[in-house]
């Protein structure tokens, strides 16, 4: 196969363009569709400060590249990355080694905050002794407790925007899953740059690779020789209805290429008017234990700590 703009010798085909790509052209219009996704929503302005949230995969990998090349050309923003260990025996400290090495090869500052010593306890330390039911819950723990972390130390090292490599698919899982689970407000805070929570202690998240599938973030990072960890994590997917939901999605896919795009740009379209009919009245506050932002007494980071 030859790519159909150079004719060199093709590495990627794309079922839902009906094109194939070689390495450099490909690489290329990758990069032109995350700056895209970058200009169209704003996510880099003068003045930032960007906290880019690591964990040694491709898309926190990728993620940190494009915006390193992209930062390195303007003086009026500053990057440094951030990590979370929670204590995943034989996965994060493999995980986070190599996130390392990466920050220093690209000479960006890497800052890393593990659960023990902020919460006392490891992950695994959480749902030790716990009953299989508590167990498949690991991810609800997991995530509560980094978005804590990462919120909390992005914004006493400075930043005011938090960069993730949530991908295209991760999108669609979660705009399925909210779908769903009829959570309305999670749904509203989906997009490349939420921005809907507006409170001094709420660091605005970005997703740059949001309009990238999964498997083109894979590539990129291979063939521009990213260091990122191939390996997985052993809670991932037990039980969870973002595994089945993230199955439903790459079956439609196969049988009907395509569909992740329309669907997403679907999603697009009437994100607009969800958001001005729908918009929540909750009252930010900050919690009563922690001090972080809540809509409730007490953050949900507090509430599943008093259960460990
Ligand atoms: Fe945490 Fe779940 Fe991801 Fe593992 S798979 S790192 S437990 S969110
Ligand atoms: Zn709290």
């Amino acid at each position: 196969m030859r790519c159909w703009k150079c004719s060199k010798r093709a590495i990627i085909y794309r079922r839902y363009e009906g094109r194939a790509w070689c390495k450099d052209c490909f690489s290329r219009q990758f990069e032109k569709n995350v700056k895209k996704t970058i200009r169209n929503s704003n996510l880099v302005e003068g003045g930032d400060r960007i906290s880019v949230a690591v964990s040694g995969g491709k898309d926190s990998a990728v993620t940190l590249f494009i915006l390193n090349s992209l930062v390195k050309k303007r003086p009026d923003v500053d990057l440094f990355a951030i990590g979370v260990d929670e204590g995943i025996p034989g996965y994060r400290e493999k995980s986070l080694k190599v996130a390392k090495k990466f920050c220093k090869k690209l000479d960006v500052p890497l800052y890393i905050f593990s659960f023990k010593k902020i919460f006392k306890k490891t992950l695994t330390e959480i749902i030790s002794g716990k009953n299989e039911n508590f167990k498949a819950k690991a991810c609800t723990y997991c995530g509560v407790l980094r978005r804590w972390i990462i919120n909390k130390k992005s914004r006493e090292l400075g930043a005011n925007k938090v960069a993730t490599g949530h991908n295209m698919d991760d999108e669609l899982q979660s705009i399925f899953l909210d779908y769903l689970k009829g959570d309305l407000n999670k749904l509203m805070r989906l997009g490349a740059k939420p921005a809907i929570i507006k409170h001094p202690k709420f660091i605005t998240r970005i997703k740059p690779l949001r309009n990238s599938p999964e498997r083109e973030i894979a590539i990129y990072a291979m063939i521009n020789n990213l260091d990122f960890y191939l390996g997985k994590c052993p809670y991932a997917g037990k039980g969870s209805t973002r595994f089945d939901v993230r199955y439903f999605i790459n079956d439609m896919e196969n049988k009907y290429p395509g569909m992740k795009y329309t669907a997403l740009k679907m999603f697009d379209n009437i994100l607009p008017s969800l958001r001005k009919d729908f918009a929540s009245n909750a009252v930010l506050k900050e919690c009563s234990s922690c001090g972080e932002i809540t809509s409730q007494d007490k953050c949900k980071a507090c509430k599943l700590l008093e259960n460990c």
